[in-house]
């Protein structure tokens, strides 16, 4: 059975169609944060269990980015926004 993910855009497709980026979550620091802000956004990542939101680009279609709801036990997706329409 082929894995697929319904883009907002372009309808359902082959997940081999996008590319994960990651979690969709971080806040970036302000430009004079302290280093130690800095280094947590750029390398300290969590590993949860259960529901994540990630983003996702959709490389082999219309290139948008989309926010991905994704169940990391059984990848399962709860649901999928363009990342810029996201409130
Ligand atoms: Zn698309």
């Amino acid at each position: 059975m082929a894995s697929l993910l319904s883009c907002p855009h372009c309808g359902t497709r082959p997940r081999e169609e996008f590319t994960v980026r990651g979690d969709a979550t971080l806040i970036r620091p302000a430009a004079d944060a302290p280093q130690s802000e800095w280094e947590a956004y750029v390398f300290l990542r969590d590993n949860p269990r259960g529901w994540h939101k990630e983003h996702w680009h959709h490389t082999g279609g219309c290139r948008r980015w989309l926010v991905v709801e994704r169940h990391t036990v059984s990848h399962a997706i709860r649901s999928v926004v363009d990342a810029g329409m996201r409130a």
